[in-house]
């Protein structure tokens, strides 16, 4: 407030209400204390105002004006016999003269200074605050009683402005509480939580964050782009960019960062954008979970002991191939060979059913070794195999057959030092879209296969064109 000029205290009503109107604009918690009791200086034309208020035992005290005066000077007066003597029974008190001897009784030259002050109680019970407002004047004061009311009602106002400023502490103190306890969950969720800031700064990065990929945030920052570590593909970075959402997204991002040991992960990452341009990621590593879906899912398709496809996912592999296959589309035809160990018992018998276990895998690499890679092969049970050859015509799968039957032989599985000839026999369906049932196809094989073993073992036996 601009200080025109020095005004003494008001001595009648109209200057104290004038007074009045002028200051309670700026009673306000925006401002200061010290720019609130600047302006009371200035209203009242006081050379010096001071507040000292206590909360929990604590005493905080602001003053503006001259002479400088310091919690302990308010004290002094505060200790001073007469207040003492009268205890709670005053509210307001005036000294007409002399008020520098009581505020500053040891330096006779700064007590000079003041004539008069007015000394108010402050009782802000329901605010868990007391205290006191001072204010003095260069002047004698002469007219009391109505300096006196306005000192009041300024005090009463100012009750306003501390419940004010008690709220706002109260409000930030539970803020502070509130952040504190998400810090401590963040820090401690067992998902994955960071933020970068608009600069790609990291400013959030949980302890889960750090365990598992085994960067602290400080390390991520010496990087000029720490998605670099975790993504070092720069088209992949591209796209993790451009997976940021303003809004929570409904599903989650799989990605696949790397870690500090270079093993790949898989985690799923949900991001928002804040208003500030910061993004905030939750995440959810499954790495291990993948791990157990992809074993299970081997555990469901594959055959465990010879690592063929099992009955189950070979007959899926037919059927969908059986869909596909139609009679004008050559590249969708394909050969169906049904396999069985020629005499597997035996091998069992004689050199016992580990060896067997031996032969079937004996027999199944030779068979991967020597069949296309588009060939599909799988074990229907015991000793007995199927395989599919696309777009592979019934003269070729029984070279195929044949060529297996010479690999075989030229290549005998042995159990300690002992030679086992493995052979087999089998029947040949050529599919070329004539015929849609996988039981009636898996039949014709069966019937052609024992008619192999029939006509001796060893044997192919091809069944005629089904169109
Ligand atoms: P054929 O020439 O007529 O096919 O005679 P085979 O002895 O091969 O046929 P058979 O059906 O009489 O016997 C099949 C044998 O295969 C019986 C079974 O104990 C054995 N077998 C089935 N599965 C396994 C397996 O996983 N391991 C071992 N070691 N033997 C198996
Ligand atoms: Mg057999
Ligand atoms: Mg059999």
């Amino acid at each position: 407030m601009k200080k025109e000029h020095p005004a003494l205290p008001p001595g009648d009503a109209a200057a104290a209400l004038t007074v009045l109107a002028r200051l309670m604009p700026w009673l306000t918690a925006k401002r200061t204390m010290e720019e609130i009791l600047q302006a009371i200086n200035a209203a009242l034309g006081s050379t010096l105002a001071w507040v000292a208020i206590r909360q929990e035992s604590e005493w905080r005290m602001v003053s503006a004006g001259q002479p400088a005066c310091a919690l302990p000077d308010a004290q002094t007066l505060l200790a001073q016999s007469q207040l003492c003597r009268h205890h709670r029974a005053w509210r307001v008190i005036c000294w007409r003269r002399h008020a520098g001897d009581i505020l500053f009784p040891d330096d006779k030259i700064i007590a000079r200074q003041l004539k008069s002050g007015i000394l108010c109680k402050l009782n802000y019970k329901e605010l868990g605050l007391e205290g006191y407002f001072f204010v003095a004047f260069a002047q004698p004061l002469h007219s009391l009683s109505i300096i006196k009311s306005l000192i009041i009602v300024l005090v009463e106002k100012l009750k306003d402005y501390f419940a004010d400023i008690v709220l706002r502490e109260r409000t930030e103190k539970e803020m502070q509480r509130i952040v504190t306890q998400y810090k401590a969950l963040f820090e401690r969720a067992p998902v994955l939580m960071n933020c970068f800031d608009k600069n790609n700064r990291c400013i959030l990065w949980n302890g889960e964050c750090e365990r598992l990929f085994g960067w602290s945030m400080h390390e991520l920052n010496q990087q000029a782009d720490p998605l670099a570590l975790f993504f070092p593909d720069a088209g992949i970075r591209q796209k993790v960019r451009a997976s940021v959402n303003t809004s929570p997204a409904v599903d989650m991002h799989e990605w696949h960062p790397v870690r500090r040991d270079g093993q790949v992960l898989t985690v799923l990452w949900s991001n928002i954008q804040l208003p500030d341009h910061s993004v905030l990621s939750v995440g959810l590593d499954i790495t291990e979970r993948k791990k157990v879906e992809r074993q299970m899912e081997m555990k469901a398709t594959i055959d465990d002991l010879t690592g063929c496809y099992n009955r189950f996912s070979m007959l899926r592999k037919l059927k969908e191939a059986l869909v596909t296959c139609r009679p004008d589309d050559p590249r969708s035809h394909f050969s169906l060979l049904m396999l069985d160990l020629d005499h597997f018992k035996n091998i069992n018998d004689r050199w016992g059913h580990l060896t067997g276990d031996a032969a079937l895998i004996h027999f199944c690499d030779q068979i991967r070794e020597h069949c296309d890679p588009s060939a599909i092969f799988g074990r229907l049970g015991g000793e007995e195999f199927l395989i599919m050859m696309p777009h592979t015509n019934s003269k070729l799968a029984l070279r195929f057959s044949q060529k297996m039957r010479i690999a075989l032989a030229q290549n005998p599985l042995f159990s300690n030092g002992e030679k086992i000839a493995l052979s087999f026999s089998a029947g040949l369906v050529f599919v070329n879209g004539g015929q849609t049932d996988t039981s009636v196809l898996l039949t014709l094989a069966d019937n052609a296969l024992y008619a192999a073993k029939r006509a001796g073992r060893s044997k192919t036996v091809v069944v005629d064109a089904m169109l």
